[in-house]
């Protein structure tokens, strides 16, 4: 049987409440234990009463309990909730008193994963409950709950159905070897590969717009110095909601920045840091740019449109070439001294759009080009489910190899039995994003990278 465990379910610190979980066979045993009801308990239905240290008897703070029982829980197992005031003390109390009473503490990821080895949810649906938890925008928070409502699963579940079905073909066709039979075959299974083929581009497409929205878009900011970097940021700061986090900056000379652009996390290194007078400096703020814009989706090169271009400018151009720039001429409020196809010249194929960071003209411009940018996949693929997760992505793309290679079996005249391993490695490729064909390695990796309590 496997043992009950039991964390606090809610974040460390001062809270209104804090909650513990409880899961498994002996979660209300333990409950009764440590919980003293001022009513009697009945299942689902929240009770007043003590926690209280079962040896000594010393009541440890007043609470809300709740009994659950299987199967109609998160976990599907029995589950116990206590609601004790929100303090450390309050909390590591309680819990101590229901790990002395025979829970274990919980691993990190432990209740989800019960929830997924019990059936209740598929990998990819326990996956989206941690990027529920950690989201950072309304529109990362909505792709995650797609995703826990299946919308991911339910395509993929649809192509490996087709792949089932190509296989078991694909075995008939092994039975009856006949010229006639065979030339059917032939076309069907093309057909079939083929149309899952394009669904896994499809999905594949929205791989970028998906891993955005949800971590967010590196954007660098580079520039000689005074062309109006931290005036840039300094306005899109003011404009737009700054988002809260965590992430500290790379380096003492770079400023990193979070802001939400209509749901897309924006987030800004400015190498404005760097104080250039001497050479030396200046090959180091060169060097910063190539850095900055190495690690970036998107590069903003600006360039002080109100004065001729200089040779630092062309030295920065040189070293943010082959990334995805857009060639901001700032300072469009002065009068001009570049012409745009001299701009263009310095950095061919660069989106050019001209601005002013001081008077804020031509930032929403910006915003639109940038929409653009990160759904351009997205719109593609029409209606599909945003992919956002790294490892569904490589798995999709592992299929579609599979796929290509048996496609290029089918076209060289090889006969059909030769598909059937890429085939049916599509399909377990695509049952590791369920969780149907995943090893317990991938598994155990998966919840590795849950939060304690969830
Ligand atoms: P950085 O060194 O690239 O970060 O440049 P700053 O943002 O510090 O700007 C340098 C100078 O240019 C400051 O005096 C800004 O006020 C000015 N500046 C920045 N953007 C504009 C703009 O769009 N128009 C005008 N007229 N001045 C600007």
């Amino acid at each position: 049987m496997e043992e009950t465990i039991a964390a606090v379910a809610t974040p460390m610190g001062e809270g209104g409440i804090g909650v513990i979980r409880v899961s498994g066979a002996e979660a209300e045993r333990i409950l009764l234990r440590v919980f003293r009801p001022a009513q009697r308990l009945a299942p689902r239905r929240f009770s007043y009463g003590r926690v209280i240290d079962p040896e000594s008897g010393e009541t440890v703070d007043e609470a809300m309990a709740v009994f659950l029982p299987a199967p109609w829980t998160y976990t599907r197992e029995d589950v116990a909730e206590i609601q004790c005031h929100g303090s450390a003390v309050a909390l590591g109390k309680t819990l101590e008193l229901v790990l002395r009473s025979g829970a274990r503490l919980a691993e990190p990821g432990e209740f989800t994963k019960r929830a997924f080895l019990n059936g209740r949810l598929d990998l990819s649906q326990a996956e989206s409950v941690m990027d529920l938890i950690s989201a950072r925008t309304e529109r990362g928070y909505s792709m995650a709950l797609g995703q826990l409502e299946g919308k991911l699963s339910g395509e993929v579940r649809a192509l490996r159905e087709r792949l089932l079905e190509l296989l078991a073909h694909l075995a008939v066709s092994l039975d009856f070897p006949e010229e006639d039979v065979e030339e059917l075959s032939r076309a069907k299974t093309a057909e079939i590969l083929q149309s899952v083929r394009a669904e896994l581009s499809g999905l594949l497409a929205t791989a970028d717009t998906g891993r955005i929205l949800r971590e967010g878009l590196k954007v660098a900011i580079v520039g000689r110095p005074n062309v109006g970097k931290s005036s840039l940021l300094n306005a899109l700061l003011r404009e737009k909601r700054a988002i809260v986090t965590e992430i500290p900056g790379t380096t003492r000379d770079t400023i990193e920045e979070s802001l939400d652009l209509g749901g897309i996390p924006l987030l800004l290194t400015d190498t404005a840091g760097i104080r250039q007078t001497e050479d030396r400096i200046e090959r180091l703020g060169i060097e910063k740019s190539r850095e900055a814009a190495e690690d970036a989706d998107l590069v903003f090169f600006l360039i002080d449109a109100a004065e001729p271009l200089r040779e630092e400018d062309r030295a920065i151009a040189e070293a943010v070439r082959g990334k995805r720039c857009f060639l901001l001429l700032n300072k469009s409020d002065l009068p001009q001294a570049v012409a745009e196809e001299e701009a263009a010249a310095l950095l061919p194929g660069a989106e050019l759009l001209r601005i002013s960071a001081e008077k804020k003209e031509g930032l929403q411009a910006l915003e639109e080009r940038i929409r653009a940018l990160v759904y351009a996949g997205a719109l593609q693929s029409g209606s599909r489910p945003l992919v956002n997760n790294a490892r569904h992505k490589a798995l999709l793309a592992a299929a579609a190899e599979e796929l290509d290679a048996a496609l290029a079996l089918l076209s060289a005249g090889e006969a059909l039995d030769l598909l059937e391993m890429n085939v049916r490695a599509a399909w377990e490729r695509l049952g590791e994003i369920t969780g149907e064909t995943a090893a317990e390695e991938i598994i155990e990796e998966v919840f590795r990278r849950f939060c304690l309590g969830k």
